[in-house]
């Protein structure tokens, strides 16, 4: 939703309930990451019209202090960074017990050796593909080889963890990245900037 267009918030909800399956929430601090996007005010806005979950994806410090706040505005995904979090498994295991699905998200430049010893308190990941900050941004190639490591390592623990990718997804990578073992693809940009979005998410589908 960071790629929507808020002064016609309504329409690109209506985008995201007829065409795809989840509503991805980009929250910045300003701190962890050098930009501010939208806080509850927004989120709750856009959770009274959504018909799709709400994943919401915190670029924010200390994010412990706001597990239970997204819970209560009806976000059903959450994911943290690790690079926010000094040990991810309490607060993966703080948002689990709100009823959420737990996600553990990590910039390109995180070694993912550092991800894997977590995978298995993880309900996902979320590895980014571009820097965590700003929208519209290039997608950075490495991420396949990140995707099928994290990949093999889950299937070889035989780990129910799915993988999300998010940060410059368009029909040109989606494929590749779902070959790679990707699961949710984050589309922003390429979605939301198009001319037609309905046949920009019907081309990732495919
Ligand atoms: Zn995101």
């Amino acid at each position: 939703m960071l790629a929507a267009d808020f002064l016609h918030l309504e329409e690109s909800i209506a985008i995201v309930n007829k065409y795809a399956d989840v509503f991805h929430l980009d929250i910045m601090d300003g701190v962890l990451v050098p930009n501010i996007s939208y806080g509850f005010p927004v989120v709750e806005a856009i959770s009274t019209k959504a018909k799709k979950m709400l994943d919401a994806h915190l670029m924010i410090v200390h994010p412990e202090r706001y597990i239970e706040r997204f819970s209560k505005v009806g976000v059903k995904m959450l994911s943290v960074h690790y690079e926010a979090v000094r040990d991810p498994e309490p607060i993966l295991g703080l948002i689990k017990s709100f009823g959420m699905k737990a996600g553990l998200a990590f910039n390109p430049d995180v070694p993912v050796e550092k991800i894997l010893p977590y995978l298995y308190a993880c309900d996902y990941v979320l590895v980014m593909s571009v820097y965590a900050g700003f929208g519209g941004q290039k997608f950075i190639e490495d991420t396949y080889e990140r995707i099928s490591q994290i990949k093999a390592a889950i299937d070889e623990q035989k780990l129910r963890c799915r993988i999300e990718v998010d940060g410059g997804v368009s029909p040109a990578n989606a494929s590749k990245l779902i070959e790679c073992g990707a699961d949710i693809l984050v589309a922003g940009s390429a979605v939301f900037k198009a001319e037609n979005p309905s046949e920009v998410i019907a081309a990732m589908r495919k």
